[in-house]
């Protein structure tokens, strides 16, 4: 945000509470955060930040960065007190391409050293970086605001025409507005457990990979999901794992998760396969512990200040929404201060709207998945809501058609948008009726209006691979043609086989 204000020849000023390289939480970016990425820095002219969008060019142009491979989701489904069961037949394991190949593929970062290499790039720009300023108050008045703290055992002063609160979850202006915090309709409030570990074995050391895997399920966002929970394994290249769980209160108070370590024990306990894959893991930092992750503390803004959804709200790690959420605030707040000198206030109040309306969007997807994670067939069933949303939303926008695909996973789609809000409240509501064939037909449905991926096609069960057959299908949907999207393949860097429609 920092480096696009400058890019719209601001004058900038960065303040950081602590100081980089620092440890940060939310490492896993998606196809759609990795867009939205990519298209900020090239518009904005920032092209050492749109490296990273893809593995491939990150690799070659940033090695110094530490990130990991992200082909796609792994989602593993665990009783407790067994083994994990591996085979068609067992239907508990989901793997969802991203890519199609490592170049172009997703990434995990490395915080400490993508953070870091973002706040420099910031700096090289021009951004007035101050690092180690504890901010203590906000005064707001007709011409902009006055921002009062500490600095090195100094009283400090700043004073601006515009405030963007990016300060994350429970930041800056939380206490400063004594905001009370607003449930989050349909999610469970989970606890976290978390930190960064060496030696984890790899899932297919344990696991070895069947002929016909769609990527290897280590190369991945690994999800481990069992009743009450799930937890997260991503690998970095740097021997580096980040691993956590978020758990439901109820399992959070039968751990003790507050507990840490001796908690996280007890869970691995319980999940034999993954207490192998941690046999010989050693944790890197203290565990982490949060108590309630999910949050909602609007104002979104005022006159003179704005803030980042991140700051605003958050659900869950489950599904990696971070990222895009706060991406899709940056892509509005750059076109507000694109267009005006000071954003109007109609401008902050459609940030305020759409801010609000992708959290919910996202906390009704999370909510839904959370309501089944002992039920790996319904899990599944509404996981293709999301990819379905999340490929069409992908599409749409490489294709410049953003407006086919209005709202964070379509929630203002005219049809999808209701039809998948409905479907996603009533398996909250009605847990059992979601476990109905005729709830999955509903689903099947709905998913059919933007189906870009082919989600319930014939053969497709535990494995999603990256296929384009699918795309040249929905192509009336997309309001395309079918050589406009061979261009678009070509373009985003598919292998040429892929790039044509089937025979
Ligand atoms: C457990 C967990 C896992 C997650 N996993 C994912 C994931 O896999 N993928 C994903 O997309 N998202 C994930 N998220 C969400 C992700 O963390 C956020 O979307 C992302 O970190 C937001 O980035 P940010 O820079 O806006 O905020 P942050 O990363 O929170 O950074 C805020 C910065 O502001 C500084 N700061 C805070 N308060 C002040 C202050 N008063 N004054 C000055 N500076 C201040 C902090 O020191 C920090 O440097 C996860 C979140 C959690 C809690």
């Amino acid at each position: 945000m920092a480096m696009i204000a400058r890019r719209l020849g601001r004058s900038v000023l960065l303040l950081e509470r602590r100081r980089h390289p620092r440890f940060a939480i939310g490492e896993s970016s998606t196809p759609l955060s990795n867009l939205l990425l990519e298209s900020l820095a090239r518009r904005f002219e920032l092209p050492a930040v749109a490296t990273l969008a893809k593995w491939g060019t990150w690799q070659r142009h940033h090695p110094d960065v530490s990130a990991g491979l992200k082909r796609g989701f792994t989602f593993l489904h665990h009783r407790f007190g067994e083994g994990f069961q591996t085979g068609a037949a067992n239907g508990r394991e989901l793997l969802v391409a991203a890519s199609p190949t490592d170049e172009i593929a997703d990434t995990h970062w490395y915080r400490p050293e993508v953070d870091h290499f973002f706040q420099k790039e910031a700096a090289a720009l021009g951004v007035d970086y101050h690092d180690e300023v504890h901010l203590h108050a906000l005064e707001e008045s007709a011409d902009g605001v006055v921002l009062r703290g500490a600095q090195h055992g100094q009283e400090v002063e700043y004073r601006a025409r515009f405030l963007i609160d990016a300060s994350g979850p429970r930041g800056f202006l939380h206490p400063i507005h004594g905001t009370s915090e607003l449930e989050i309709p349909g999610v469970t409030p989970n606890e976290a457990l978390y930190s960064h570990f060496s030696g984890v074995e790899r899932w297919e050391a344990l696991q070895p990979p069947e002929p016909g895997i769609p990527f290897p399920p280590d190369d991945a966002a690994v999800h481990h999901v069992f009743p009450g929970g799930w937890m997260w394994l991503l690998r970095f290249n740097n021997g580096i794992t980040s691993a956590g769980v978020s758990l439901s209160p109820a399992l959070a108070a039968e751990l003790n998760l507050a507990e840490g370590a001796p908690a996280w024990e007890r869970l691995l306990h319980r999940l034999p396969s993954v207490r192998s894959q941690f046999q010989y893991a050693s944790t890197l930092l203290p565990f982490q512990h949060l108590p309630r992750m999910a949050f909602r503390s609007p104002p979104v803004h005022a006159t003179r200040w704005a803030r980042l959804p991140s700051a605003v709200g958050f659900v869950d790690p489950l599904l990696s929404t971070g990222f895009a959420l706060n991406l899709l605030g940056i892509e509005r707040l750059a076109a507000l201060l694109s267009a005006a000198d000071i954003p109007s206030p109609q401008s902050l109040l459609e940030h305020e709207r759409d801010t609000e309306a992708d959290l919910l969007a996202a906390g009704r997807m999370i909510g839904a998945l959370q309501a089944h994670f002992g039920c790996p067939t319904t899990f599944s069933h509404l996981l293709m809501l999301y990819f379905a949303a999340a490929s069409f939303s992908e599409t749409a926008r490489r294709l410049n058609r953003a407006h086919l695909a209005p709202g964070f996973l379509l929630h203002a789609h005219s049809r999808f948008g209701p039809e998948s809000a409905a479907l996603l409240r009533e398996a909250v509501l009605h847990p059992p009726s979601a476990a109905t064939p005729a709830f999955r037909d509903r689903i099947r449905n709905t998913v059919a209006t933007v189906d870009v991926g082919g989600w319930f096609d014939a053969g497709r069960t535990r494995w999603h691979p990256v296929e384009t057959a699918p795309l040249f299908r929905a192509v009336s949907n997309l309001e395309s043609t079918p050589s406009e999207l061979e261009t678009l393949l070509r373009g985003a860097g598919f292998p040429e086989e892929q790039c044509h429609p089937p025979r």
